[in-house]
């Protein structure tokens, strides 16, 4: 069976590799010049099994009138019909019980991707970079502490062996939080929380498939247009040609609908762009993962470097803010951690892009209405996290399809 797989970040890459598993012939088709060139290429490196609380809770809610007076600097908004549409969607998930079902949803996907991802570690010979980091979430506010307790016990209650911790005790696990400039009302610390470079993996990944000779890449090719006839997908118009095969699968992050949308089907995935920025480690740079929930910032140690990602700007692809945003992000990093990285350097790496974000934070995965056309997108805030497991069930729904 000749399966394309449409996109190769993180999600495409390792999607290519269980298709070969189940035998398929696969063909991977991206329009960069090179894999993981998208949200896969710098993001924060955290494989966050543990941290997969709901972006969509009754607390957004009360936030939204500070986000539309651009009173949170960490959260840019532009209203448009799109964003209004996927926003409408996004609030009615805005409930206890939903945030509830879809935290655990993606929990329930991030425990496997983490068996997943160990399984490729020892079968395959690449390093990208994975390290047992743990991760510590700084909380600010008895308000901050009340939220993550409200999760806590369904996640312990699923296996995670995520706790909360007080200040002192947050200290003993980094001892780097001395140097924090705010005050910390403690801490949820999830010892078994991982970080790797997911651009590593995937290049890795697809270079090692490659030479097994199972999936062929089509790189710096765009994909314009699904071509269905009589209810089936049967061909993707690559580069201005057809490219026929027995099975598509679409995972191409944030731009999924511009594709999908021509054989009428909406995934309802929006960009949210974020930044990081890539230094030289600091005097007290932490090796512990660390996020700021505050400031929407999070702070990873990769391969001798410290990785600073963060925020969240609904402004659909608009870049032109880039500069100001990665400068901003510099300074509240240097503000809040003025010892974790060299922010001098002269080697800085700024970076932007695009999570696919669905209004319940969980991933479209498998079969659409059109036979032959599956998707893998909408991985949101954890791409990298759930990327094995969604792409171990889009290969297997392939395959079981056919
Ligand atoms: C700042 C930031 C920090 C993050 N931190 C983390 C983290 O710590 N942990 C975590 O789990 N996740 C994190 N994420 C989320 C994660 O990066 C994404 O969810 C994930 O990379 C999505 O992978 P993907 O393969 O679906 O999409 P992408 O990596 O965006 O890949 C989509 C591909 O589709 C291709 N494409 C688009 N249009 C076309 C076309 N017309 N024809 C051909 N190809 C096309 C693109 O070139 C691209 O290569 C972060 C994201 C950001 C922005």
């Amino acid at each position: 069976m000749h399966v394309v797989v449409l996109g190769a970040g993180v999600v495409g890459v390792t999607t290519a590799y269980y298709l070969s598993r189940h035998g398929c012939d696969v063909t991977v088709v991206d329009r960069a010049s090179d894999v993981g060139d998208g949200a896969s290429f710098a993001n924060a490196g955290q494989l966050s099994y543990s941290f997969t609380d709901s972006l969509a809770k009754p607390e957004f809610l009360t936030h939204i009138p500070a986000l539309m007076l651009g009173r949170d600097e960490g959260v840019q908004v532009r209203l448009t019909p799109a964003l209004v549409t996927w926003g409408t969607r996004f609030v009615g998930q805005c409930t206890r019980k939903h945030a509830r079902e879809n935290t655990l949803a993606v929990l329930k996907i991030a425990m496997r991707s983490a068996e997943l991802l160990a399984q490729i570690r020892d079968a395959l010979p690449f390093d990208f970079w994975h390290r047992k980091a743990g991760k510590l979430v700084l909380l600010s506010s008895q308000a901050e502490l009340d939220a993550a307790r409200n999760t806590l016990e369904l996640k312990r209650s699923h296996g995670c062996d995520t706790r909360i911790l007080s200040r002192a005790e947050a200290m003993a696990v980094e001892p780097a939080l001395e140097q924090v400039s705010e005050d910390i009302a403690g801490a949820v610390y999830s010892k078994s929380d991982e970080v790797a470079d997911s651009q590593k993996f995937t290049a890795g990944l697809k270079d090692w498939l490659e030479a097994t000779g199972t999936v062929k890449f089509r790189l710096s090719s765009d994909a314009s247009k699904l071509i269905a006839r009589n209810g089936r997908t049967h061909a993707v118009v690559v580069d201005e040609e057809p490219l026929e095969a027995d099975a598509f699968v679409v995972c191409m992050g944030a731009w999924s609908h511009e594709l999908l949308r021509t054989v009428g089907i909406n995934p309802h995935v929006f960009p949210v762009r974020g930044y990081s920025i890539t230094l030289p480690p600091g005097e007290a740079a932490p090796s512990v993962s660390m996020t700021a929930l505050r400031h929407r910032m999070v702070y990873s140690r990769l391969n001798g470097h410290v990785r600073i990602a963060g925020f969240a700007d609904f402004r659909g692809f608009d870049t032109s803010t880039d500069n100001e945003r990665t400068q901003l992000l510099l300074d509240l990093a240097r503000r809040y951690a003025p010892h974790a990285a060299d922010y001098d350097a002269d080697d800085i790496k700024p970076w932007g892009g695009f999570r696919p974000m669905t209004p319940n934070g969980q991933p479209r995965v498998g079969q659409t209405r059109s036979k032959g056309l599956f998707v893998n997108t909408g991985h949101g805030m954890l791409g990298w996290t759930l990327a094995c497991a969604t792409s171990f069930d889009a290969a297997r729904a392939v395959a079981e399809a056919h």
